[in-house]
């Protein structure tokens, strides 16, 4: 049955009859009733955070080797700048501070060596979901162009030891140390480093770079302490017990039964090659991913050679050209990333302007053609009939993060494979010591995976895991009771020589390392000034923070409808959507602007909105 939908608009408007083959309100109430299905009171409280006794699915590295294991008396030293985090943005700060000349560097690294997220997370199948162009940040410094449009986990991670390598950063770097807190001492103008190795390190300048999916979290499902088998969570994957390494080879699984929990991102790459080796595979789902198509193909040695120089950063402005919606940018890009933004822009041109009202009508009609497009893909993939209705997505494709693969849906086809469907008790009933219960059927396992993602949007001092204390020992998360308090998201009044790099008060890219090289620059230029005018601290004014902080809360204009119909994640603060922070939210302008803003900032040189002393 076809619906005409009607739109006041001008009667010119060529859409003013839009001829739909579908219906948006039976769309719009099945969304409403997969959402409710899901909501949990206790939304972000059902995750458990990796600490005292479930530490070991995340403080302990299984990619040292004993004989690698670093053992050091601790370090009480002074250094000029502390950069905590050794993956991608730390590495672009420690870089992008050598290249302005700053020296005294360390870069603290829990893990045994450089790549942040690609060191961890080395599950079968990892793969970069950004095409690989825009994503490897320094291919053109470092004259490589990755193999294929998107780079499997190997090759990414072999590029972080790249770059490592080409700045010098092993110099720098004191790994396989945790900081555990952050205190200034106002005395001797340092931050007090405390780690998990007794160090007490001082340091003038600290650099946040701790990326913004590095804390692992549990499901608090009841009886999680009772399982006698095997578990890891994904970003710890357990290749010891598996067998193989991330490209396969997972023979120590033959005769294994394995669960799987979640269906997010992660499983989404995970489950077809864990499919393949498993004896079965039992995959708990609560929430299916959408799943679009991924098209990976190698680069083409011509097209490589032709590059000119320049064409990283052009590639990447594209990338951002297109999100900003840029009239007139052809999209080099051409992904299922860049159809988003262009479905998100592309509204149809009427002889007067659209309503605020209008707009969002369309883009709503917009997002069901593409979401009945992705259901359309399971129905063309699955061939188990359950199987394929449970797969299919319902809600709005910007719920959940979006996900791009060619053998996940197909993996559920395999005998071995097993769907099962913990919506309606939204999520895994229970665990026992032989396996996990899901609607009243005991599934007896020898080992869980646990794909249930990472502390992303929950509180900061869960997602930093430290506790941060400036002036006077202001505490960081009380300074932050109301959301973020900063100047440009980097700085904030009492935090002296304190930069956070990362998605705060700012403009996010999808493309994310380049968001974050962008942040580096920045901070490293503040850094460099700050020592060059011979300034002992720098610091944001409160002026200047509460100028800054106005701002946000002017564009947090937003009624938050769009999160609050949407299917519980932790886009959405799993459904309990505390609304905009009264400090508001983030720059809303986009990347592009965002940049141009500090761009000028720099520019005038007088660091307005912060203190040198
Ligand atoms: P997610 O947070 O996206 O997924 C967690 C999964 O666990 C969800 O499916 C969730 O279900 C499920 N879950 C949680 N608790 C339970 C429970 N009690 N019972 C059953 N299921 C449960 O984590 P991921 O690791 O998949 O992804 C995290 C992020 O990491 C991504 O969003 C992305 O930003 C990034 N990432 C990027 C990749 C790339 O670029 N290549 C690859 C992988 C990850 P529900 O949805 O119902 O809450």
């Amino acid at each position: 049955m076809r619906h005409a939908l009607e739109i006041t608009m001008d009667d010119a408007a060529p859409l003013r009859k839009l001829d739909l083959d579908f219906d948006p309100d039976a769309i719009r109430e099945r969304y409403r009733q997969e959402r409710d299905k899901r909501l949990r009171d206790d939304g972000h409280l059902q995750y458990i955070q990796v600490e005292g006794e479930f530490a070991e699915y995340a403080e302990v590295d299984p990619y040292v080797l004993a004989e690698d294991l670093i053992e050091r008396a601790p370090l009480t030293d002074e250094i000029d700048v502390a950069v905590i985090g050794g993956g991608f943005s730390g590495m672009l700060a420690c870089a992008r501070l050598k290249e302005l000349g700053v020296n005294g560097i360390r870069l603290i690294e829990a893990g045994g060596d450089f790549g942040g997220t690609w060191y961890w997370n080395r599950y079968p199948g990892a793969q970069c979901d950004i095409e690989s162009y825009c994503y490897l940040p320094l291919l053109e410094e470092l004259g490589y162009v990755p193999k294929e449009k998107y780079s499997y986990g190997t090759e990414i991670y072999e590029h972080s030891q790249r770059i490592g390598k080409a700045y010098g950063l092993y110099d720098l770097a004191c790994f396989q140390t945790r900081v555990r807190e952050l205190r200034w001492d106002a005395e001797i103008k340092r931050w007090h480093i405390l780690t998990n190795r007794g160090d007490d390190m001082k340091a003038r300048f600290v650099v946040m770079c701790l990326g913004t999916a590095s804390r692992a979290k549990m499901p608090g499902i009841p009886g999680i302490h009772d399982f006698k088998g095997h578990s890891f969570h994904t970003s710890r994957w357990d290749y010891g017990y598996t067998g193989g390494d991330t490209n396969g080879g997972m023979t120590k699984l033959a005769d294994k039964r394995v669960a799987l929990i979640g269906t997010g991102a992660t499983a989404i790459q995970c489950v077809p090659r864990t499919a393949q080796y498993a004896k079965e595979l039992f995959v708990f789902q609560r929430t299916p991913s959408s799943v679009d198509y991924r098209g990976n193909k190698p680069t083409d040695p011509e097209w490589a050679k032709s590059l000119e120089p320049g064409w990283q950063q052009a590639r990447r402005a594209n990338f951002n050209d297109v999100f900003s919606g840029k009239p007139g940018v052809v999209d080099e890009i051409a992904d299922g990333w860049t159809e988003i933004a262009r479905t998100m822009m592309s509204l149809p041109k009427t002889e007067q302007p659209l309503t605020p009202q209008e707009t969002a009508e369309l883009l709503e009609l917009a997002d069901m053609k593409k979401m009945n497009a992705i259901r359309a893909r399971v129905d063309a993939d699955v061939t188990k009939a359950d199987a394929a209705e449970a797969l299919k997505p319902w809600y709005r494709q910007m719920c959940k993060r979006p996900t791009f693969n060619d053998e996940y849906l197909a993996a559920f086809n395999r005998s071995n494979v097993h769907l099962i469907d913990v919506a309606e008790a939204k999520g895994v009933e229970r665990i026992t010591e032989k396996g996990l219960v899901a609607n009243g059927q005991e599934y007896e396992v020898d080992c869980i995976i646990y794909s249930t993602g990472f502390e992303a949007n929950g509180e900061l001092r869960r997602r930093v895991g430290f506790d941060i204390y400036g002036v006077d020992g202001l505490s960081l998360y009380d300074h932050y009771t109301d959301g973020f308090r900063t100047l440009h998201g980097h700085s904030s009044h009492g935090f002296p020589n304190w930069f956070y790099v990362g998605i705060s008060q700012n403009a996010i890219s999808i493309n994310i390392t380049a968001m974050l090289d962008d942040q580096t620059k920045h901070v490293a230029y503040i850094i460099n000034e700050t020592m060059k005018r011979g300034a002992e601290t720098v610091e944001a004014t409160h002026e200047g923070e509460e100028a800054w902080v106005e701002v946000m809360r002017s564009m947090a204009g937003a009624d938050g409808s769009f999160q609050r119909d949407c299917t519980p994640g932790y886009y959405n603060n799993e459904g309990i959507t505390r609304g905009v922070p009264k400090n508001g939210g983030m720059y809303v302008l986009g990347i592009n602007a965002f940049n141009k803003l500090l761009a000028e900032w720099r520019e005038k040189g007088d660091l307005a909105g912060m203190e040198l002393r």
